[in-house]
């Protein structure tokens, strides 16, 4: 497995970058957006483990940010850095989205714990049960349904959704795929059109002839499953 990706939104050049160099220090992959939008763009294209989230951002402040990401589908654990005077109420209470908060200045070693901790959470805490519009996944009974449609659905098929919906909103590439759920680190051209094979199955069950489409193909780089448009 590769380096946990850990995305740094904050605005200002220093802080971004001494966060950066930090964790790269410690062995992640860390990449820095400047603003609301970078991160977007960021997390349209790319995947992470953990985002750490800046309040005070030009335009947009964090809350509004996370609160996008959530309504996008996002489901990356989302560590809250603020000053103590931006902590407000509607950071600490339940609906805000936020996994965790870091209140300003912090040491270095207890952000790493708060990442750490949120990197643990993400993959033993995962919720048993995963929705995205009219679709439901059940990691438990592995029931799988659209709408009032139950899903029959292979084995494969029942991992590649859970996949899917676990990174809902990102893009996820076949090198993805093959990496984590055919658990193949050599990639190998065959087994993009084995991956295409059941994605094409797996979509026909999923999409069939419900109104909203769910998984989208992005021509020559992978899929994303996502309410709407791609
Ligand atoms: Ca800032």
């Amino acid at each position: 497995m590769g380096a946990m990706r850990i995305l740094i939104v904050e605005d200002e050049l220093k802080v971004a970058t001494a966060l950066q160099e930090g964790l790269e220090g410690e062995g992640f992959d860390a990449t820095v957006a400047h603003t609301g939008e970078d991160a977007f763009f960021r997390l349209s294209t790319e995947v992470f483990d953990v985002i750490l989230l800046d309040l005070t951002l030009p335009g947009r402040d964090g809350l509004q940010i996370l609160k996008a990401f959530r309504g996008r589908g996002v489901q990356t654990p989302v560590l809250v850095i603020t000053a103590r005077d931006t902590l407000d109420d509607r950071l600490t209470g339940l609906d805000s989205g936020a996994d965790d908060y870091l209140v300003k200045p912090f040491a270095f070693p207890e952000l790493l714990a708060r990442i750490r901790v949120l990197l643990r959470r993400g993959r033993a805490g995962e919720p048993a049960k995963m929705t995205l519009a009219d679709l439901s996944l059940d990691m438990v009974t592995r029931k799988v349904t659209r709408g009032e449609r139950p899903l029959d659905l292979t084995l494969r098929e029942f991992d590649l959704l859970a996949y899917l919906l676990r990174h809902a909103g990102q893009l996820v590439s076949r090198g993805m795929l093959a990496r984590d759920v055919w658990k193949e680190e050599a990639r190998a051209t065959p087994l993009d059109n084995v991956i295409d094979v059941h994605m094409t199955r797996l979509r026909r069950k999923v999409d069939g002839d419900a109104a909203t489409r769910l998984i989208h193909t992005v021509r020559g780089v992978g899929f994303v499953l996502r309410e709407g448009p791609p």
